[in-house]
């Protein structure tokens, strides 16, 4: 394997299960996919569904003969643990217990987490009660789980996450400590007011990560343009190279040799195969 071909590493895209789990890993391995990001349910309903023991084996073999092995779930939307009605929390801890156990089944590498909104109870109640309740989670599940990954938000209404120092917060509070992670979206960070367009700006943005979370709990990449500008605290995606951030951040990314070994997945509008064209895009992008 030559040395570019390295940094490409793992590239991957956020596909449907809408044909079945196995369907989904060909379909990335169809896009030229090294990595994979689904919903194990309706990301959009509290329903729960179970994964019957054929589909499980089903995904294991296609998981063999595609070669991807790193594979993220995402939470469902409606998740909040750091709510302060106690109804809405309750559910959550069981919708994020079931995710992790669900996920676990299909040896999934990681769980994606938006980290939730505190609803005006204020930042360090917010903070609080989402720690406890990813420790009351932590507890009843066993060892064997996903690593959990807080993703960066962009910060839309009272959402925790915009700020790295939250994040880090949140993660001091978690037990064990080792079951948590962060994933980094380029979107996110970006609509939260964190710069990455030029050299300069992107060096300092990493060091703030650096130095409030660290690199040794990045485990993933969300790298998707913006439609909204820098701080607008939107949450809108759109195509690499299309938006308000522009391909430079993305070359930074992808040439950043501390980042080399960290899985980057798409999650850029479904739109014609636009796919694929922003996977090569990426890979255009390593020098
Ligand atoms: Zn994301």
């Amino acid at each position: 394997m030559n040395k570019s071909l390295d940094k490409k590493g793992l590239l991957g895209a956020h596909l449907s299960i809408a044909k079945g789990f196995d369907k989904a890993l060909y379909e990335a391995q169809n896009l030229g996919c090294t990595t994979l990001q689904i919903f194990t349910k309706n990301a959009n309903s509290w329903r729960e569904k179970d994964i019957s023991p054929k589909k499980i084996k089903e995904f294991a073999k296609a998981k063999q003969q595609t070669g991807i092995q790193i594979v993220a779930s995402h939470t469902a939307y409606l998740i909040n643990l750091a709510s302060k009605d106690r109804g809405i929390r309750t559910k959550s801890i069981h919708a994020l217990k079931n995710e992790l156990l669900r996920s676990a089944k299909l040896e999934l590498s990681f769980v994606v987490l938006h980290p939730g909104s505190h609803n005006g109870a204020g930042e360090k109640e917010g903070i609080r009660l989402l720690a406890e309740s990813i420790n009351v989670i932590f507890d009843q599940v066993s060892e064997n789980i996903p690593l959990l990954l807080l993703e960066t938000t962009a910060g839309q209404g009272t959402s925790l996450g915009q700020q790295f120092q939250q994040l880090a917060a949140i993660m001091e509070k978690v037990t064990p400590q080792k079951n948590v992670g962060i994933c980094m979206d380029t979107s996110h960070i970006f609509a939260a007011g964190y710069d990455i367009r030029t050299q300069k700006s992107y060096n300092h943005t990493m060091d703030a990560f650096e130095s409030a979370v660290g690199f040794r709990h990045l485990h993933l990449f969300h790298l998707n343009d913006s439609k909204k500008e820098l701080g607008s605290r939107i949450d809108r995606h759109e195509h690499i190279g299309k938006g308000f951030i522009g391909s430079d951040a993305f070359k930074y990314i992808m040439n950043d040799p501390r980042f080399f070994h960290i899985p980057k997945i798409i999650e850029t509008p479904k739109e014609d195969n636009m796919d694929q064209i922003n996977l090569e895009l990426l890979k255009k992008l390593v020098d």
